[in-house]
């Protein structure tokens, strides 16, 4: 059975379990048609102010609740997702104008996520005997508190997936949420949150407010007691400033420009193909996307060959089916800024080997995966994040000139090495400055493996979601420890000369058993 186009019905519904008090809204448009899909409620700032105050009052009968009710909630939220696949998929590709497939994929993500961390928290969290300073004498346990309300801040590229990569750890650590949608993903979230509310997990638990970015997302960096962001560097940066005001803790999950190495032990055929779909799912609108290729000469005609003609064959348009492998760009300004890219990557001397053009037959936002050939460092493409299909491809002698390639950036988000020897695809992996890397994988490998933690180096974020670190963000460590009275910690001199040599006997004993 084919999807559709989100009903005005459910949309309706939707649209107000936005936290907004006012009459204004803002008009959102489908990508596919260019037609407008509803014109969603706009949050003021006294209304992220008031959704903070109920969710941080909803937040304690939650944190009381215990680990054992919040999993079996998110537990029945997982089933709910996945009875509502049909309709979460519709409204991904409604809003972004992504194909099925790379809309189920948000599906199948945050279905991992909430599975994860319901099972998980308890045994991350659980308090836990640490090493006493002084064996017998002290007694030591470090518990964690959660920080209390999350502020989650959301773009528009994967809305579902996202969110609920930082929603679900924090709920599940026993916090509340305020949630800044972007405009154009908020349908996607509200939708995916009926599922938890359906569940169990409180209405005010998880509120989510949209608006105008600036306004908005300030106030929700001024309510919360953390700070989730994803988005561009460039707005992280913002956040960061902002929350440093209140030495509020912050994420920032932001932009990349990620390469990707191709040894030449490899298979080039076999390598053309997994790349292509690391470049375009989502016609490269995901902050993981490769848009670099540093291919080694010995195999880089084949490579490139196969490539290109790979990249030529994908099937493009808007089917709300699974006859499609790349869909749309979502935003006007995104079809502006890979036109300008190409543009001025052309006008400096670089090759177009397949695609380059938009494609308005399709839609309004269609733009053809394109592979660029001869990129210079004098163009914008070069080392700033595109953000859409458009990718480079430089052939390289070495490994090692590969690497050095590879890191001469800005950012340090995603990576991939495809080579023929696993071992050797490693040694290189290791030598690259990015927080993820995937071997005979562009981006999958890693961002599937929610137990792993996923984050950028340099520019490209501070923190990370996913696995134990990510639930370890949203919680303060306590530790609490006592004296057992086996024996009185020295107090006065007299008590001190008589105890320090049997210390520093200690000392040296702990040292040879090699005690922690
Ligand atoms: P953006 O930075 O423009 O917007 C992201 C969100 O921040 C939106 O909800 C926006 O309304 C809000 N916002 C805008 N100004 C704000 C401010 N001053 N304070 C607080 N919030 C504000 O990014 P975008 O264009 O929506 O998303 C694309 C970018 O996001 C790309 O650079 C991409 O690489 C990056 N991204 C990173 C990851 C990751 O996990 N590292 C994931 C997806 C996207």
């Amino acid at each position: 059975m084919p999807g559709a186009p989100l009903e005005r019905s459910f949309i309706d519904e939707l649209d107000r379990d936005i936290h907004s008090s006012s009459a204004s809204s803002t008009a959102v448009f489908a990508p596919f048609t260019g037609e407008r899909i509803h014109d969603l409620p706009v949050s003021t700032t006294e209304d992220v102010t008031d959704a903070a105050a109920r969710a941080r009052a909803a937040q304690s009968r939650w944190y009381a609740a215990g680990f054992d009710h919040r999993r079996r909630v998110l537990l029945r939220a997982h089933d709910l997702l996945l009875e509502r696949r049909e309709l979460l998929i519709d409204a991904l590709q409604t809003e972004t104008g992504k194909t099925r497939g790379q809309a189920f994929e948000e599906v199948f993500i945050g279905a991992s996520t909430t599975r994860y961390y319901a099972v998980s928290a308890k045994s991350v969290l659980r308090p836990r005997s640490r090493r006493a300073g002084i064996p017998l004498v002290v007694r030591t346990r470090v518990g964690y508190r959660p920080k209390g309300v999350v502020g989650v801040i959301t773009p528009w590229n994967y809305p579902l997936s996202l969110s609920l990569f930082d929603v679900i750890p924090a709920l599940a650590a026993g916090n509340g949420v305020v949630q800044k949608a972007d405009n154009q993903g908020a349908l996607s979230i509200l939708a995916g949150r009926r599922a938890f509310i359906d569940a169990g997990v409180p209405a005010e638990l998880w509120a989510v407010v949209a608006g105008d970015g600036n306004e908005i997302g300030n106030a929700v960096v001024d309510a919360a007691d953390y700070v989730c962001f994803t988005g561009s560097t460039a707005t992280g940066k913002k956040v960061a400033e902002r929350a440093a005001t209140t030495l509020t803790a912050a994420s920032l999950e932001l932009g990349g420009k990620n390469p990707m190495i191709v040894l030449d032990d490899v298979d080039p055929q076999k390598a053309a193909r997994n790349a292509v779909y690391a470049c375009y799912a989502s016609l490269g609108q995901l902050c993981v996307s490769i848009e670099r290729i540093y291919v080694q000469r010995g195999i880089a005609e084949a490579f490139t060959k196969e490539f290109v003609a790979r990249t030529a064959a994908l099937v493009q348009g808007p089917a709300f089916d699974f006859t499609t492998d790349v869909g749309s760009l979502t935003l006007p300004s995104q079809l502006e800024r890979v036109q300008a890219h190409v543009a001025d990557a052309v006008a400096k001397g670089a090759t177009v080997l397949t695609g380059g053009k938009p494609r308005p037959d399709l839609g309004p936002l269609f733009f053809e995966p394109t592979v660029l050939a001869h990129v210079t460092d004098d163009m914008d493409c070069s080392r700033t994040e595109t953000f859409g299909p458009v990718v480079a491809i430089t052939v390289v002698d070495t490994a090692d000139e590969a690497i050095a390639a590879a890191n001469d950036s800005q950012f340090g988000l995603n990576a991939a090495v495809f080579g023929g020897s696993i071992r050797r695809a490693r040694r290189v992996a290791h030598l690259i400055d990015a927080g993820s890397i995937n071997i005979n994988e562009g981006y999958r490998a890693t961002f599937s493996s929610v137990d792993a933690p996923m984050g950028g180096m340099k520019q490209s974020g501070i923190g990370r979601r996913n696995g134990r670190e990510g639930i370890l963000r949203f919680v303060d460590a306590r530790t609490v420890a006592g004296a057992t009275g086996l024996m009185t910690l020295p107090r006065t001199g007299a008590e001190f000369a008589k105890l320090s040599g049997l210390m520093i006997v200690l000392l040296i004993a702990l040292k040879a058993i090699r005690r922690r």
